[in-house]
C-alpha cells in the first residue's frame, strides 16, 4: 500500500500535519519514536488555550489521541533511511513504508557524538553519510560510533564495501531490535570509553580512556537515531548545515518531501512546529489532490 501522506516524526509539527491532512481524506501515517523534546517540558504555559499551565507528555499524548480519531495512523518505529524513486520509501528498523509526499518533522539534529577532536576530522576521515562516503573506503577498516538500530543499518550499508567493520559504542549498552541483534555477528563490537580520535591531517584511529589505541581509516558517525541532517546528506536535501532548507510553503529542494518544525531551524517553539506542520499539510493535500485527478 502507498499512503498519501507519510510523515516523520510525533512531535508538535508532524501531529499537526496530520491533523490536517487525515481531515482531508489523505490516507496519513506518522512513524517516530515518543521522543519529542516535548517530553523534558515540565509546564508549558506559552501555548495558545490553556489557561494554566501543561505538561509536554500531556500536551503531546492530547495531540496524538487527535490525530487518530481523525483518522491517522501512528507507530512507533525508528527511522533509518529515506529514498525516493517514483515515490518515497521510508526504512525503519522493523518495515519498509511507501507514500507519495513525506514530511519531515524529526526535531533539532541529534547533538554530536561525544567524542573530543570528532570535528576536527569531519570530512578527513569522519562521516556521516556511508551512502556519499562508503567507496572511499574499500577493502579498508572502518568503524561505525553507535549503539542503536541505527548504527547497524549504517554497517550494513558499509558491508558492500569492507568486511572489516567495528561498532564502537563508546561505553554506552547496545540499544538493538531482535533482527538486528542477529546482524551483529557480521561486525566487531568494541563497547570501550573512548577518549578521542586522533591523526595528522586525516583520521588515524582511536585512543581509548585506558590508553589503547585502535587504527582505522575511517569512521561513520550513526549516534542516536538518525537525524534530518542524516537523511538531508543522503538525499540530497538542502540545508545550511543544521537545518533543513525550505521555501515559505515549506517544501525543500526534493519535490514531494516538506519539512516543518525544529528541523527548519525557525523559532524552536510549539506554536511555529504547529504552524509550520499545517503549512506543510496543505502543500501534501494538493499534491496528493493534483495527482488522484490526473490518474
Ligand atoms: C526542556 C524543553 C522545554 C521546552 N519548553 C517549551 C515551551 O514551554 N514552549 C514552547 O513553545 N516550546 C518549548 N520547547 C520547544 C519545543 O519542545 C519544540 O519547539 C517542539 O517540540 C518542536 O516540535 P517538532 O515537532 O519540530 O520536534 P519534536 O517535538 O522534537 O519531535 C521530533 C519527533 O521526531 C522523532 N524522530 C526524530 N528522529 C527520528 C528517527 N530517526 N526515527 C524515528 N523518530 C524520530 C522524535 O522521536 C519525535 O517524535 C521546549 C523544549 C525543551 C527541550
Amino acid at each position: 500500500m502507498i499512503y498519501d501522506a507519510l510523515i516523520i516524526g510525533r512531535g508538535p509539527a508532524g501531529i499537526s500535519c496530520a491533523i490536517y491532512t487525515a481531515r482531508a481524506n489523505l490516507k496519513t501515517l506518522v512513524i517516530g519514536l515518543f521522543g519529542s523534546s516535548l517530553v523534558k517540558a515540565d509546564k508549558v504555559e506559552n501555548y495558545y488555550g490553556f489557561e494554566m499551565p501543561i505538561g509536554g507528555k500531556e500536551l503531546l499524548i492530547a495531540g496524538e489521541k487527535q490525530a487518530k480519531r481523525l483518522g491517522a495512523e501512528i507507530i512507533d518505529e525508528e527511522i533509518v533511511n529515506i529514498e525516493k524513486a517514483d515515490h518515497f520509501k521510508v526504512t525503519t528498523t522493523k518495515n519498509i513504508y511507501e507514500a507519495h509526499t513525506v514530511l519531515l518533522a524529526t526535531g533539532s539534529p541529534n547533538i554530536k557524538a561525544p567524542v573530543k577532536k570528532i570535528d576536527k576530522f569531519e570530512g578527513s576521515g569522519v562521516s556521516y553519510c556511508t551512502v556519499c562516503d562508503g567507496f572511499f573506503y574499500r577493502n579498508k577498516k572502518v568503524g561505525v560510533l553507535g549503539y542503536t538500530d541505527y548504527a547497524v543499518h549504517e554497517a550494513m550499508e558499509l558491508l558492500p564495501f569492507t568486511s572489516d567493520i567495528t561498532i564502537f559504542t563508546n561505553g554506552m549498552p547496545l540499544k538493538l531490535s531482535d533482527e538486528n541483534q542477529k546482524e551483529l555477528s557480521r561486525f566487531s563490537i568494541n563497547t570501550e570509553k573512548i577518549a578521542e580520535l586522533y591523526g595528522g591531517e586525516n583520521l588515524e584511529g582511536i585512543l581509548f580512556e585506558d590508553g589503547r589505541k585502535q587504527e582505522l581509516s575511517g569512521l561513520f558517525v550513526a549516534y542516536g537515531s538518525a537525524s534530518s541532517i542524516s537523511f538531508a546528506l543522503k538525499m540530497g536535501i538542502m540545508t545550511d548545515g543544521k537545518s533543513i532548507l525550505v521555501n515559505d510553503k515549506m517544501e525543500t529542494n526534493i519535490p514531494g518531501l516538506y519539512a516543518a518544525g525544529d528541523c527548519t531551524g525557525v523559532f524552536k517553539q510549539i506554536s511555529v512546529a504547529v504552524g509550520q506542520g499545517a503549512i506543510a499539510s496543505r502543500q501534501m493535500i494538493e499534491t496528493v489532490r493534483k495527482m488522484r485527478k490526473d490518474g
